[in-house]
């Protein structure tokens, strides 16, 4: 018998190769190595060790790379991942693996800092280097980029002792943070020191423990998740903390730096490359204590995770529905569970899995009842548009406009919230009635006024926005139908000419520091009116907004999205929850068509439990989660017929089992997606069946013909 080492590589393989150990390498479990796959030389991790006797095939690892080590945690996660959503082990690993060079330590650099000596005389090159402020310590392009000077000066003036020259890490490691700091500048109320106490407790154990923090929107949450942050960080561990992406603004940063006295490591698909290299570096040696990441951070390689916090654990965006199909949320709790650590899922509208589970007694409940001082609940209530019809070609009812007139004339400011990007999410042709489709996509195509592009949504195919029907040819006769953002925003303006309006869509705001600069705006009061998209929804704080109007209440209904009702409840409360942060009242009115819908009789009569129960009685008799289990496979080919035919097969393969149900195979919502013909299958599970486990072994019964997709999502959300 030959020892043999299984060696997993960040490629889309189902699990590890065999490979053979030369005499002199001692390889251990979690090391990186290099070995041949195909005709390549490429790097692999070391998954584990089997003894072989047939070993003719085999070829030899070819390099043991010295770098740290993953740690064994991160490799059951790898594998509990992969399992868990029916995918290959492979493509996991390459989540982990986002960046090879961060292996290697960090390049060396020269800086230059000035040494503080500044003699008479001096030239005026010399002059404008030492004048630089904001940029010490630097680089020497840098200096001479910022001065206007060659960088031979800077040789020069380090030899007249003028600056210091030194060399530092590229990629410097995160200031850490100090959990005794404490640089707020209020006092926690003795609930929030309660709140926080027990999940500092929990954390304290150092084993796996799940709590749901359920408190109101504006309870102080994240203050109270801070607390069981600094009780992780005083022990010594790592912490990670999850927001929606956009969530990562420049007042949550803030606060995280007021808090322990640094800024957190931050980990977001919109980075770069290298400060990509530089957070994985120091999250797998254990230096970034504190990271705050959208989902895929939970793949980067902690050293000790002793905390994870899942903010607005009820948010959507946490599921990752392209190459590897997770839930965030989820894989959160098997990763603290395999890291013996604390999870905590924070959110004034948990998923009704999660609120299930607290009630049950599997995870503890912390619960923030009430705002935090003066701060008082905003009051809600419903415009019923049938009553209140705004005028024709318009969207705003008179009710609205009252609310938003009444808040600017207090010096307040107002928010009009539509899930819509753009100007109208309908183009039609009055002459013909054509409506402008995508090519190859089963969309409308929106009309932007901004870019005067048409747009899919779906794909983000675009084209000028056309002056004759592509139909009949006749001119000027396309016209937009239905409101989008930038529709609302025309109206407002002309309602209130003298107000400052901004749009916040991902269109309009574009990057990261776009949308930190236009919530700060906000938040220091230099916007009257927010038009906004889902982007305003999750987690700001505006002091001194009082009013919220919410353009259409019915727009997360339809869809026959199984969660849609729980959906517009948990966005409802949360947009209503932006008004009255501070000591001013909030109010909001919410337009609907359907005001007797029991998601808007309880938005209207605050009755979370009453709205909870309905739709947990409505789940139970329909078997759906949490009484039940879900999963979806999506199968697309460029050829209809051929859609048709291998999905069929896909379902003639299901194995036979007890307490499975399948539903379809049908036409997916979006039937044809970039030229592929979408059809879906929907899997029905009881609580007692391991759908996981009978998804696998369906899934190794099909064999996928050239050129047809098919994907298993595990609890899916979206049903598009
Ligand atoms: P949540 O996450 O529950 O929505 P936050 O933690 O964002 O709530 O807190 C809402 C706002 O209230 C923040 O601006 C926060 O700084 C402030 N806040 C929280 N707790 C207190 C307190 N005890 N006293 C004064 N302000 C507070």
């Amino acid at each position: 018998m030959v020892k043999i080492a299984k060696i997993l590589f960040p490629v889309a393989v189902p699990e590890p190769f065999d490979y053979l150990v030369p005499d002199k390498m001692k390889l251990s479990i979690g090391d990186f190595v290099y070995a041949p796959l195909g005709t390549q030389s490429k790097l692999g991790v070391v998954w584990g060790f089997v003894e072989r006797e047939d070993t003719k095939k085999l070829k030899q690892v070819l390099e043991h790379k010295r770098a740290r080590p993953l740690n064994p945690e991160i490799l059951k996660f790898v594998n509990f991942t992969a399992q868990y959503n029916c995918t290959l082990q492979g493509s996991v690993l390459r989540m982990v693996l986002r960046s090879h060079k961060a292996l290697e330590p960090s390049p060396d650099v020269t800086l230059y800092n000035p040494t503080g000596q500044r003699p008479s005389g001096l030239s005026a090159a010399r002059k404008r280097v030492l004048s630089l402020a904001d940029i010490w310590p630097a680089r020497a392009g840098e200096i001479a980029k910022a001065a206007g000077v060659s960088s031979s000066v800077l040789g020069t003036m380090t030899k007249a002792g003028l600056l210091e020259r030194f060399t530092a890490p590229l990629d410097p490691p995160f200031a850490p943070p100090n959990p005794d700091h404490e640089g707020r500048d209020f006092e926690l109320t003795p609930k929030q020191i309660n709140a926080g106490a027990k999940l500092q407790a929990l954390v304290q154990q150092k084993s796996f423990n799940v709590a749901l923090l359920d408190g109101v929107t504006g309870s102080g949450k994240t203050e109270v998740y801070l607390e069981a942050a600094a009780q992780a960080l005083r022990a010594g561990g790592q912490v990670l903390i999850l927001v929606p992406e956009i969530a990562l603004t420049q007042a949550g940063l803030k606060r995280f730096f007021e808090r322990f006295g640094a800024e957190p490591a931050q980990w977001h698909s919109a980075m770069g490359d290298a400060a990509r290299r530089r957070v994985w570096r120091e999250v797998h040696n254990g230096r970034a204590r504190l990271v705050v990441g959208a989902r895929s951070a939970l793949y980067l390689p902690f050293a000790d995770l002793q905390l994870i916090v899942v903010d607005e654990e009820h948010d959507g965006s946490y599921k990752q529905e392209e190459g590897v199909i997770y839930n965030a949320r989820d894989m959160a709790v098997m990763r603290s569970k395999l890291a013996g650590a604390a999870v905590v899922l924070a959110s004034a509208t948990p998923s009704l899995e999660s609120l299930t589970n607290a009630r049950s007694g599997r995870y503890h409940h912390v619960i923030l009842p009430e705002r935090p001082g003066a701060a008082t609940m905003p009051d809600v209530a419903l415009v019923d548009l049938k009553e209140h019809k705004p005028d024709a070609g318009r969207f705003l009812s008179k009710p609205v406009i009252d609310g938003v007139t009444e808040a600017l004339s207090k010096g307040d400011q107002a928010m009009l919230y539509l899930n819509r990007r753009g100007f109208a999410p309908l183009i039609m042709c009055r002459a013909c009635g054509e409506r402008l489709k995508s090519p190859d996509t089963d969309s409308w195509l929106v009309q932007h006024k901004r870019t005067g592009r048409a747009v899919c949504h779906h794909t983000g195919y675009s084209m000028p926005m056309p002056t004759a029907c592509p139909e009949c040819k006749t001119e000027g006769a396309l016209t937009p139908v239905g409101p989008g953002v930038e529709r609302v925003a025309e109206e407002v303006s002309e309602l209130f000419p003298n107000a400052r309006i901004e749009i916040l869509s991902s269109d309009t705001a574009g990057n990261p520091q776009a949308i930190r600069t236009r919530m700060a705006a906000m938040a220091s009061g230099e916007i009257d009116i927010m038009v906004g998209t889902q982007m305003v929804v999750k987690g700001h704080n505006f002091p001194h907004l009082t009013f919220v109007g919410v353009v259409d209440g019915d727009l997360s209904l339809g869809g026959g999205d199984l969660r849609a009702g729980e959906r517009t409840y948990q966005t409802l409360v949360q947009v209503a929850g932006r008004a009255g942060r501070a000591d001013k009242p909030g109010r909001a009115l919410i337009q609907t068509h359907m005001p007797d819908h029991e998601a808007f009789v309880a938005l209207a009569a605050g009755d979370r439990e009453g709205f909870i129960a309905a739709e947990l009685s409505m789940r139970e008799i329909l078997g759906l989660p949490p009484y039940g289990r879900l999963a979806a496979i999506i199968i697309s080919a460029t050829d209809a017929a051929k859609a048709n035919e291998f999905a069929r097969k896909v379902l003639n393969a299901a194995p036979r089992a007890e307490g499975i149900e399948i539903l379809g195979p049908s036409e997916a919502p979006i039937t044809i997606l970039r030229g592929r013909h979408r059809r879906r299958l929907l899997i029905k599970a009881e609580p007692k069946v391991n759908l996981s486990a009978y998804m696998r072994s369906w899934k190794s019964r099909i064999r996928a013909p050239h050129k047809i997709k098919f994907a298993v999502d595990i609890d899916p959300q979206g049903f598009m």
